[in-house]
């Protein structure tokens, strides 16, 4: 379907051919006739599916050409990454429209906030933000948001894992009983049910593909103990290298990503980092050298997995077996966006095995394991295990169920 057939507005028609949008995605093809229309709507979708567009391109479509003097529309986010890139979409699709919009989110020097704090005051049309930064702003007193008209909450899962939900309901006690509300999440847990019946009416609901990987990633996975990580990951990536490629490696503390990014420079491979220690401008800086490709390789924590938007990557390396399946479908989730096709590895030791196997079996699909290269050295006998649970792990390698420490293995920051 098009996006005229969507009567989307011509101004934002031109928007969306400087973008290179043709036909809409399916989640856009459901969710802008309901938005059009007024409609509160819990949708369940992926990165990668256009789920941003599909609630950015009708709510600026129902703003265009309201002369009002207070924010319309807030897209509450959990990172300040996400938080860039929604704005930056913005600002390509409201190209050629009179609607502003401004990103609210912390990290940045003292005049940011200013630059933040006028925005607000003249009412921005559309403002993107992170919800701690948005308190801080709020309290303050000048925000003009009582006549907001939409409320968006994207990522909702990630925000409620990041204990955000205070928050997020404070902020809503600011704004209009008589709004639209959409919330938008990856996976669809009963806390998120539950949240969303605090704050949606009556919504309409829109389901695609829970947890599972989109169908052109090509997922593999080695055994590999801690010791041959590090030998594994430089064999991959020399093997790679004078390929016009952008590889992406996760890991989910940022001890690792520093250790991995030292392995990969005395393999001669020079790397970028991103992680929490980094200070705002930084991690854009680096990500935006990523993006344009003079920085080819990116070493992660998960700050980077939901959401971020960063076209063609060929490869995404799992370092270390993520916390949960939603985890790994979007860490893998980066490759493999639109119709392109790309590779997904992951490096299991033995304590993953069984988080491993669980993830296999939340997404009904077994991942093909690869034979180590020759050349990796001999796996160290792992650690002596302090407790039961450590040497039942040794043991499992294919266990089915859940694994339910699974929650409490997330570091808070990453
Ligand atoms: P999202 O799921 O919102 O993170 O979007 C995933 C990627 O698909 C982004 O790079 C978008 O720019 C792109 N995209 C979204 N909708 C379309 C579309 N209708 N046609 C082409 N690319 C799209």
């Amino acid at each position: 379907m098009t996006f005229k057939e969507l009567n989307i507005s011509d101004q934002l028609l031109s928007g969306l051919d400087a973008m290179g949008f043709e036909k809409a995605t399916p989640i856009q093809e459901q969710a802008i006739p309901l938005i059009l229309d007024g409609k509160d709507l819990i949708a369940c979708a992926q990165t990668g599916t256009g789920k941003t567009a599909a609630f950015l391109l009708p709510i600026i479509d129902q703003l265009m050409g309201n002369d009002t003097k207070s924010v319309d529309a807030l897209i509450l986010v959990p990172t300040r990454e996400l938080a860039v890139q929604i704005d930056q979409q913005l600002e390509g699709f409201a190209y050629f429209t009179d609607i502003s919009s401004i990103p609210i989110y912390g990290g940045r020097d003292g005049n940011s906030f200013d630059d933040e704090k006028r925005a607000l005051k003249l009412g921005a049309n559309i403002v993107v933000a992170t919800p701690g930064r948005l308190i801080a702003h709020l309290n303050m007193g000048y925000v003009k948001i009582d006549q907001l008209k939409h409320l968006i909450l994207d990522e909702a899962d990630r925000m409620l894992d990041m204990g955000f939900q205070n928050d997020i309901m404070k902020i809503i006690n600011y704004l209009p009983k008589e709004r639209q509300t959409l919330m938008f999440s990856a996976t669809m847990p009963p806390k998120i049910r539950q949240f969303s019946k605090r704050i949606l009416i009556k919504p309409e609901q829109i389901s695609l593909a829970i947890s599972k990987p989109a169908a052109g990633i090509l997922q593999g996975a080695y055994y590999a103990e801690d010791n041959q990580k590090p030998h594994l990951i430089v064999h991959l990536l020399k093997k790679r290298k004078g390929v016009n490629e952008r590889i992406l490696i996760f890991s989910s503390t940022k001890a690792n990503v520093k250790n991995i990014v030292s392995a990969l420079k005395s393999g001669g491979l020079g790397a970028g980092e991103i992680h929490s220690d980094l200070d705002q401008k930084a991690r854009e800086e680096m990500l935006r050298s990523f993006k344009n490709g003079s920085q080819p390789i990116l070493v992660a924590t998960d700050i980077l997995s939901r959401g971020i938007d960063v076209k063609g990557i060929d490869l995404v390396v799992n370092y270390d077996v993520p916390g949960d399946a939603e985890d790994y479908i979007h860490r893998i989730g980066r490759t493999a966006r639109a119709d392109s096709e790309g590779v997904a590895l992951t490096f299991i030791n033995r304590k993953d095995r069984r988080k491993f196997s669980s993830i296999e079996y939340l997404m009904e699909q077994e991942v093909k394991k690869v034979n180590l290269p020759p050349e990796i050295p001999k796996a160290q006998a792992p650690e002596p295990s302090r407790g039961r649970s450590n040497s039942r792990n040794y043991r499992s390698g294919g266990g089915r169920g859940g694994n339910k420490n699974r929650r409490s293995n997330k570091p808070k920051r990453r």
